[in-house]
């Protein structure tokens, strides 16, 4: 193999030039011809794609979102459109492709791989529900971005003795929602993987102020059951308390990545091409992540089907320190 392709997909996350960068650098290294692919699968059905020299991804390394952007990709979900973006990446000669994106974006990956095209895939997600992998690319600075708001509402919310819920990415893993909540020591986190009790929060709200504290943060996973207008309002009306909602949307897609999330978007992808470039590997495709510190690369199809058990571990330890 001696051409390579690189592409980004489905929702941006901080680190993807990390890995772009990488991509492209320890692939001339290694003697390959690299070319970028635009906006993911759709780009790639559309014929979007130049070659990439090293200079081509300077200044990169510490800017949040993808130079290659990235898109949805609807067409890409049809047999036929896939058959097509195989042909496509035949025609450019590019025998290897490296995904880097979510479940989805792994997904169309494992359908190329099925196609005969050689797939590495890159966990490019803030959202952490790769289970692979203990971690995403992406998810450090979006629970760093969290507790950076979480510290500029509690100045306002203890000055105002007003409790605040933060509605935070992920609708069905509440991973953001957890660490933010325990690193940022929030008092109750709402969670898609544990049952909802309003009651609960209502009462350690009620609780703390009686024991003096000032403010009340709570932390909500989108995914969780009542919304968030809806809950802020149930909370102020059961607890009597003057109840703020932030939600904190795409800021948290936003940011220059943390040292944690350059160094694992370089190491997978410094990983994903010395797997490409060598020849003869048994199982293909691979998807790569961290586990125990360490970078691994499992088989692509059961690195998808792998699922991990939610940390409940964390989520009562929450509970426990903000007694
Ligand atoms: P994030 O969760 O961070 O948004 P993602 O990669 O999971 O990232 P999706 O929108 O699920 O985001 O997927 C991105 C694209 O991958 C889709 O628009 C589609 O083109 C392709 N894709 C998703 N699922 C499949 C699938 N089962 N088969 C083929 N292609 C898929």
């Amino acid at each position: 193999m001696n051409k390579i392709g690189v592409l980004t997909s489905g929702g941006d996350s901080p680190g993807m030039n990390a890995a772009i960068r990488a991509v492209v650098r320890c692939g001339i290294e290694a003697g390959l011809e690299v070319w970028g692919i635009e906006r993911g699968y759709e780009g790639l059905l559309d014929g979007e794609l130049r070659q990439m020299d090293r200079s081509s991804v300077g200044d990169i390394l510490h800017r949040g979102g993808t130079i290659l952007k990235t898109a949805r990709s609807e067409r890409f979900m049809e047999a036929r459109w896939i058959d097509k973006a195989a042909e496509m990446l035949a025609t450019f000669g590019i025998g290897g492709l490296v995904v880097i994106g979510g479940d989805g974006s792994l997904r169309g990956g494992l359908e190329l791989a099925q196609r005969g095209i050689r797939v590495m895939g890159l966990p490019g997600t803030i959202d952490n529900d790769l289970h692979y992998t203990d971690f995403t690319i992406g998810f450090d600075t979006a629970v760093s971005t969290v507790l950076e708001a979480i510290s500029k509402i509690r100045d306002t919310s203890s000055s105002h003795d007003r409790t605040t819920v933060i509605e935070v990415m992920g609708r069905r893993c509440g991973d953001i929602a957890l660490y933010a909540a325990l690193a940022g020591g929030a008092e109750s986190v709402l969670v898609p993987e544990m049952p909802e009790d309003i009651n609960m929060v209502c009462r350690k709200i009620i609780e703390g102020s009686n024991r003096g504290k000032l403010h009340s943060i709570i932390i909500k996973a989108e995914g969780t059951g009542t919304p968030a207008t809806e809950l802020t309002r149930l909370i102020e009306e059961r607890t009597g308390k003057e109840t703020r909602l932030v939600v904190l949307s795409y800021l948290q897609r936003g940011g220059s990545p943390t040292l944690n999330d350059r160094m694992l978007a370089t190491l997978c992808a410094a990983k994903a091409v010395e797997l490409l470039a060598e020849e003869g590997q048994e199982a293909e495709s691979k998807a790569i992540g961290i586990v125990d510190g360490h970078i691994m690369a499992y088989e692509l199809g059961a690195a998808l089907e792998v699922k991990r058990a939610f940390r409940r571990e964390l989520y009562e330890l929450i509970n426990v320190l903000s007694k």
